[in-house]
């Protein structure tokens, strides 16, 4: 069983995806926590080229191809064999990101965008997709030290990104769950456990 976690800088995903893991690990369940971009090793390295260089050193078609690069190592080498040995897997990010900042958020085809991450992961998609959607404000105004990226980017960017993931989840609502993310964490916990509830095999 396949999850990720989306949502904007600063929407608390990576909270929600440690006590989601260890709240499924306690009822006895292999949970296998990743993330993107970045969790292998040659991951890593395009983490820090997309992340380090600045804006200007990367085109946006370029971007938008080392994400999907990142994504294609995760899913060969982490997802998949994870997924095929019956563990649960939790990502931080996945296809539905790139949708979101390189398509909408840089003006790419969103569609495009999606068809690349499919021919990336070879058609991987997860059984359910927690959206964490917080205004852009909200999100700087929680988080006393805001993500590099919130103020790295201009608000309509991050409007952009923010309007992107939600019409992903209103064409998908079988595949989404959209959560109010200035609630508490707990708050947002117990809606995404409730959800869990109803789809795990547990
Ligand atoms: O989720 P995390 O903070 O690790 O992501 C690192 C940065 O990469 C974020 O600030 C996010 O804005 C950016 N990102 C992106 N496009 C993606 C995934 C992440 O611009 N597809």
């Amino acid at each position: 069983f396949f999850i990720a976690l989306e949502g904007g800088d600063g929407a608390g995903k990576s909270t929600q995806v440690d006590v989601l893991a260890e709240w499924i690990r306690a009822k006895g369940h292999e949970v296998v926590v990743t993330k993107e971009p970045g969790a292998t090793p040659v991951g890593k390295r395009l983490r820090s080229i997309l992340l380090d260089v600045s804006e200007s050193g990367l085109s946006h078609r370029s971007e938008a191809l080392l994400y999907a690069a990142d994504r294609a190592e995760h899913v060969d080498t982490v997802v998949r064999p994870a997924l095929e040995r019956g563990a649960i897997v939790i990502s931080d990010r996945y296809i539905d990101s790139s949708v979101a900042y390189q398509g909408a958020g840089r003006d790419l085809s969103p569609t495009e965008i999606a068809r690349i991450s499919r021919w990336a992961t070879g058609g991987l998609v997860p059984h359910l997709t927690v959206l964490l959607d917080v205004s852009p404000e909200t999100a700087r105004e929680r988080f006393t030290e805001a993500p590099d990226r919130l103020e790295s980017e201009s608000a309509e960017f991050h409007d952009k990104v923010r309007s992107g993931f939600l019409t992903m989840a209103a064409a998908d609502p079988a595949r989404y769950l959209v959560v109010d993310a200035s609630q508490t964490p707990d708050a947002i916990t117990t809606v995404v456990r409730h959800r869990l509830d109803q789809v795990l095999p547990l």
